[in-house]
């Protein structure tokens, strides 16, 4: 049995002309032999729409109950679909995550998949040309509803290829593939033909939401090569695959940014072993992931400590180091919301230097400050003002000219 695992966002299927569209795709990979596992978001803006309403009922939302809220979202959009599907002559049927047994962790809404009963599914598609498999949700050990984490449903797509072996996993979306920076923000993003696993997972943690982390960890754990690409336009998209020896030769492949992040400076603590345990161990058990972290050089006994955390577990990161304040011996704490991360990413940095030095000389040009830097092998990430962050996605854009062929462009120092 060929199997194709298709993955529909939240734009493109919102509303009935865009399902027809999703609808067309469909219908095309079954004329050509296939079954097709679809797997789609909710409407857009509906999980927004829920979430905020939970705030209206309840100061702080029960986790699991979220879920349950949320969850309707991509319900509504699988029975909608199925519906077109049986009007076109398409065995199709609908199936949420607790239907098909995506069975997950019980940690509500950022719920990690641990299972998928592919034989259940791949018995049903003897039957059926069409499976509509709603995103981003699962069940937990409990049989509670699960969700997965904002963007989802791209983890649910590329884990479903996975655990069907599926002939391809094709994740459709509002742009065109993966970009070199996001096109909404800068005109000049030119469309990447291939991505590797290891350069689109800095990508997504560093802020290119165009697909979620997690989807991208699974792909590159199980090798599914994944398919990015546009539901309006036709166009081969990204594929996002292993590294390949051509991939060296780019010295840089994109520019990530991420405003969702909060600054956060203890001052004056204890400078002793076990002092920055007992401040990030606490942050860990919540659950929170803490970015960037530098500590200053000593006085007196005493440094100060700075990192980033999302500004969601703002206030949650501020309850845990008010809590343990006097034991760390520290003074005061303070946070900024008003910052941003930027990151150039490249799997070519390994081979060559001067991508740093030219990343910071551009960034001073525009007179931006940098307020904390850190860097991997492949990566390099500043944290600027968050007023700058168009600006300095589109100058470290043009400094790395990636909106030339890469051929084209000039390389750092060997
Ligand atoms: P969907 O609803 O289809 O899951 P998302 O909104 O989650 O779509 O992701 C697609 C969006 O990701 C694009 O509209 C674009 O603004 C954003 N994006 C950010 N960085 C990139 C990038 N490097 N390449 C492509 N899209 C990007
Ligand atoms: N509907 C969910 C969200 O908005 C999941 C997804 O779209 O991938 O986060
Ligand atoms: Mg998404």
């Amino acid at each position: 049995m060929k199997i194709v695992v298709q993955k529909f966002g939240g734009t493109s299927v919102a509303g009935l002309e865009r399902m027809q569209r999703v609808l067309e795709i469909v219908r095309r990979t079954h004329g050509k032999g296939y079954k097709v596992v679809v797997v789609l978001s909710a409407m857009s803006g509906e999980t927004n729409r829920l979430l905020s309403l939970a705030q209206q009922f309840s100061k702080e939302p029960d986790a699991a109950e979220l879920d349950v809220l949320a969850t309707t979202g991509e319900q509504v959009s699988v029975a909608l679909f199925s519906m077109l599907c049986k009007d076109a002559g398409l065995k199709a049927r609908s199936l949420l995550g607790h239907q098909i047994q995506i069975k997950t962790t019980c940690d509500y809404t950022n719920a990690r998949i641990l299972d998928i009963d592919a034989a259940a599914m791949k018995a049903l598609l003897q039957d059926y040309d069409v499976l509509a498999v709603a995103g981003f949700q699962g069940c937990d050990e409990h049989g509670r509803l699960t969700t997965l984490g904002r963007g989802g449903s791209d983890t649910s797509g590329v884990a479903l290829a996975a655990a069907l072996k599926a002939d391809a996993c094709e994740i459709y979306t509002d742009v065109e593939g993966v970009f070199t920076t996001d096109p909404n923000i800068c005109d000049k993003a030119r469309k990447l033909d291939k991505i590797s696993y290891d350069e689109m997972l800095e990508m997504a943690s560093m802020g290119a939401k165009v697909l979620q982390i997690r989807s991208v960890e699974f792909a590159k754990k199980y090798n599914v090569p994944v398919r990015v690409l546009s539901t309006f336009i036709d166009n081969p998209g990204t594929l996002v695959s292993q590294e390949d020896k051509s991939m060296e030769y780019v010295l840089v492949s994109g520019i990530a940014y991420d405003k969702d992040q909060a600054r956060v400076t203890i001052y004056d603590v204890l400078d002793q072993p076990g002092v920055a345990a007992s401040i990030f161990g606490p942050i860990a058990e919540k659950g929170i992931l803490v970015d960037m972290i530098i500590q200053n050089t000593s006085r007196d006994g005493h440094t100060d400590m700075t990192f980033t955390v999302s500004r969601k577990d703002l206030d949650k990161t501020m309850a845990i180091l008010t809590a343990i304040k006097a034991d760390v011996g520290a003074k005061e704490i303070q946070f900024d919301t008003g910052v941003c991360k930027v990151s150039v990413i490249g799997v070519g940095m390994r081979n060559h230097s001067g991508v740093a030095s030219r990343s910071f000389a551009a960034m001073s040009r525009e007179g931006i400050n940098l307020l904390m830097i850190s860097t991997s092998e492949i990566k390099i990430t500043m944290l600027i003002e968050d007023k700058y962050a168009e600006l300095a996605v589109r100058t470290l854009h043009e400094e790395f000219e990636l909106d030339k062929d890469p051929g084209e462009r000039k390389v750092g120092e060997v």
